[in-house]
């Protein structure tokens, strides 16, 4: 286990998912040792870092990540696997909180992200199990509405791969009779995430970058030439950028407080055959409820279902996560409420309070982006992106979130977590009454 001083600790080398179990090979990347220099220095092997490395070093930028842990060892290499299109808030709440241009920009990369993924996939040929196909699905009248209202906004942004399905259509995807209907996006999908990470970290390497693992970042000092400090180096660069999300702990002191931790749980059956993986779930499309604490699932290559959901805020883990999820697991497939569950795990994603994520500059040469707020596997390639671009001089996309207020949790550090409780609480009691 490596920790750091700022006490944030990184047991290695993964959380003991299914994806854990069944990662390709990777070789061992040595920690920091001594004082280089580079062009960018990014901190986080997750999908935030390696994106924003991956699209550098295709621009011919010379990068070095420096990972406290393995590659893929947060968020990104444990999570649902789902790629989800949008953002973690629609954009009609984007335009009526900043204004019709902001909805407009952030509108039109609405859809790039998953883009970005499937052309990384077929450019450097990463196996990761990636299959088309998401469904949201809806639980009552109300949801099916604000479903209805998306599918009109997204196409108004040039998303034409959306299917509304009914409460028999929907059966393909789910066969469960707790939906009324849903919406199907083909432009969604879902993937073995901590494959898509090492492939990447390998496709970064193929194009002359270096990762550094087991190596903390304790301290990053702004200047004219950046320095990134571990306990064993430092690396002096043009630019750093910071993508530590929900795990950067107190390394960063001036983006602590910007976004809250928030613990999500996914336990994964044991193999169920292709027979009954098939009935349940006939198009191999992946499930997200329309709930604000949603359930997700969807079949992993080997036919065991993958089911998530739980929400911590403050980001502890639940001492017995299967207790937590079989509930919600039996209620949407009951043939399946006394399967086996081979693996369970918990991580992290990073909250906002607008939901929206959270890009900027700390310094003219410090950049960071965080806060995907749950829907994440998508916009950090985006985010990815939209960095390169304004390392290269590019920035008026960036700028559309760079310039998107970003509000701090009401109560501070000691009552955020109590107040974010109870506020979960009333939008649960809303949804109990159809409201
Ligand atoms: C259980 C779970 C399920 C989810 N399901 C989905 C889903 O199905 N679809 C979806 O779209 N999103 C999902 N998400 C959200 C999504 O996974 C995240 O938004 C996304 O992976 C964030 O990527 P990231 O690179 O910003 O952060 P992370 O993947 O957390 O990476 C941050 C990296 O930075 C490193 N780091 C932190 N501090 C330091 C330091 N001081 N020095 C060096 N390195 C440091 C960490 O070790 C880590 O590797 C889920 C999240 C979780 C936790």
């Amino acid at each position: 286990m490596s920790r750091n001083p700022n006490n944030q600790s990184f047991p290695a080398p993964h959380a003991p998912s299914y994806y854990a179990a069944t990662a390709h090979a990777a070789p061992e990347r040595p920690p920091l040792a001594g004082a280089i220099t580079t062009q960018v220095c990014v901190v986080g092997a997750g999908f935030s870092g390696l994106a924003t490395a991956v699209s550098l070093a295709e621009r011919g930028y010379q990068v070095v990540v420096v990972e406290a842990s393995h590659v893929g060892w947060g968020a990104s290499g444990r999570n649902g696997g789902q790629l989800v299109n949008g953002y973690s808030r629609d954009l009609d709440v984007v335009e009526s909180r900043y204004g019709a241009k902001a909805a407009q920009a952030l509108g039109s990369m609405a859809f790039e992200g998953a883009a970005i993924i499937r052309e990384r996939v077929a450019r450097y040929g990463i196996d990761c199990d990636l299959r088309d196909g998401g469904v949201f699905a809806a639980l009552n009248e109300n949801q099916l509405d604000e479903l209805k209202t998306r599918v009109t906004s997204w196409q108004s942004y040039g998303n034409d791969a959306l299917q509304m399905l009914d409460e028999r259509t929907i059966r393909e995807h789910t066969n469960t009779d707790l939906y009324i209907g849903g919406l199907l996006d083909k432009r969604g999908g879902h993937l073995h995430p901590l494959n898509l990470a090492l492939g990447e970290a390998a496709a970064l390497e193929s194009l002359g970058g270096v990762i550094y693992e087991r190596s903390p970042v304790t301290k990053v000092q702004p200047g004219a030439k950046p320095v990134v400090h571990t306990d064993g180096g430092q690396v002096r660069a043009d630019t750093v950028v910071v993508c530590g999300n929900a795990y950067l702990g107190k390394a960063v002191p001036a983006l602590r407080d910007r976004v809250m931790p928030v613990a999500t749980q996914v336990m994964a059956t044991e193999p169920l055959g292709a027979e009954t993986a098939n009935r349940l779930m006939p198009a191999g499309s992946c499930v997200e409820d329309c709930n604000y604490m949603l359930d997700y699932y969807r079949m992993s290559a080997d036919h065991r279902l993958l089911f998530g959901g739980g929400t911590v805020y403050g980001g502890t883990t639940p001492a017995d996560i299967e207790a937590k999820l079989r509930p919600h697991l039996a209620r949407t497939f009951p043939e399946l409420a006394k399967a086996r569950i081979d693996y369970a795990w918990s991580g992290n994603f990073a909250l906002t309070l607008t939901r929206i994520p959270h890009m900027g500059e700390l310094e003219d040469n410090v950049y960071f982006s965080h806060g995907y707020s749950g829907h994440g596997v998508t916009t950090t390639h985006l985010a990815g992106r939209l960095l390169a671009e304004a390392i290269d001089g590019e920035r008026e996309r960036f700028e559309a979130f760079a310039a998107l207020r970003n509000y701090p949790f009401p109560g501070g550090r000691l009552f955020r977590v109590p107040l974010s409780v109870l506020g979960s609480w009333y939008y649960q009691a809303r949804e109990k009454m159809g409201l």
